[in-house]
């Protein structure tokens, strides 16, 4: 089932964007921050806000907290805390609990404290930033597994007016373009006659060796 309503401790910059990209989806969102300052910028944005300590039993009780589908812990300044929080929410019955690590040793707390999902933003983001700079033309990417991964690439101006049979990536670097998106509009699985311009975004699908040569020597 998808969660529809979630429960954000922590507003600070992650778990605030968190809380209102979620709002902006149409979820119901309750924002909860030992800080008034905090919950007071948000008060109006979100389903509720209310100012809390997140380790204290009896208050999360009395908010209903285990009623929601998914309970996230963005409270990045104190790991005590975020692991005693992570352990209220899995005792409260939350569904699932997603919780942020502030390092290595804090992921592998939470995931042994049966937290469903471990994240770490800032090192996951320092990746990405990573592997677009070096590669202009990145939009972003999904990595399938160790061997396999998806990319979005911008189409540059050497490719402008090219059909796919003429750049042809499955037969020259083993990896297929599975998608095309031109000003909003989404062409699904394009065939050899489509066309792609400069400033289109293609998707691509194939192994990291083909797809890093296709981008050191077709874009
Ligand atoms: P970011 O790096 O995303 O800005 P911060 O570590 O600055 O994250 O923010 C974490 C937020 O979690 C802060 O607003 C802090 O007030 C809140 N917080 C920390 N401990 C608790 C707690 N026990 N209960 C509720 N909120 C908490």
């Amino acid at each position: 089932m998808k969660a529809q309503q979630f429960v954000i401790i922590g507003l600070g910059r992650f778990g605030a964007s968190l809380a209102l990209e979620l709002m902006g989806m149409g979820y119901e969102v309750l924002g909860i921050d030992h800080s008034e300052e905090r919950v007071e910028e948000l008060t109006d944005k979100l389903t509720h806000a209310v100012v809390a300590d997140a380790t204290d039993e009896g208050v999360m009780r009395s908010l209903g907290v285990r009623n929601l589908d998914c309970g996230i812990v963005a409270i990045g300044d104190n790991m005590e805390r975020s692991i005693l929080t992570a352990i209220l929410l899995k005792e409260l019955g939350v569904k699932m609990v997603v919780a942020k690590a502030i390092s290595l040793l804090h992921g592998r707390a939470l995931e042994k404290l049966g937290v469903d999902r471990v994240i770490f933003p800032e090192r996951d983001m320092g990746v990405r930033v990573a592997h677009q700079l070096v590669t202009p033309y990145l939009l972003d990417y999904i990595e399938l597994s160790k061997e396999y991964k998806i990319v979005e690439l911008t189409v540059p101006a050497c490719m402008n007016g090219k059909s796919l049979a003429e750049i042809n990536t499955r037969a020259k670097y083993g990896c297929s373009i599975i998608a095309l998106n031109r000003g909003g509009g989404v062409i699904v699985a394009p065939t050899s006659h489509d066309h792609v311009y400069e400033g289109d975004i293609m998707v691509l699908i194939g192994s990291n060796e083909s797809i890093d040569q296709f981008e050191e020597e077709a874009v």
